[in-house]
């Protein structure tokens, strides 16, 4: 026959209310915090550095508030630069090793960015001149 352990279940019970009462403290004041990420309870409270979970005691680091901004590439003109765009060179640029400079208005096509050498944070390829780095401030997007 199937007795219950009523001690046991007493006990879970105190814990419980214990926990219904921190929620109801914090309920308030946790409007910005994630979700539980095991049962995606809203209820979740700061402990130190962790983030606790009332309802399934799951205790996670909470993510830094202030995560790196991504960082952005720009144009000559603030435009945000991305893989794969077209730009045109705004400024005569001296290559080096080359008789020629690139001139203004030439079209760049496909560039991808680069974390490159000093500020040179796009590699392209430029029609006559073939493959290089240009620096993201002497192009405007297309
Ligand atoms: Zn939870």
């Amino acid at each position: 026959m199937f007795r219950p352990r009523r001690s046991s279940f007493r006990s879970r019970l105190r814990l419980s209310r214990g926990r219904w009462l921190v929620i109801a403290i914090l309920s308030t004041v946790t409007d910005s915090l994630p979700p539980c990420p095991e049962c995606s309870s809203e209820y979740t409270y700061e402990l130190g550095a962790l983030l606790v979970c009332p309802e399934c005691a799951h205790e996670w680091e909470a993510a830094p508030a202030d995560e790196a901004p991504e960082s952005v590439i720009k144009d000559a003109v603030g435009n945000v630069l991305a893989d794969g765009d077209t730009v045109i060179v705004v400024k005569n640029l001296k290559v080096r090793g080359s008789p020629t400079s690139i001139k203004v208005g030439t079209k760049v096509r496909n560039i991808r960015l680069v974390d490159g050498v000093d500020g040179h944070d796009i590699d392209c390829k430029v029609d006559g001149f073939g493959p290089m780095q240009l620096k993201s401030s002497v192009v405007k997007k297309v």
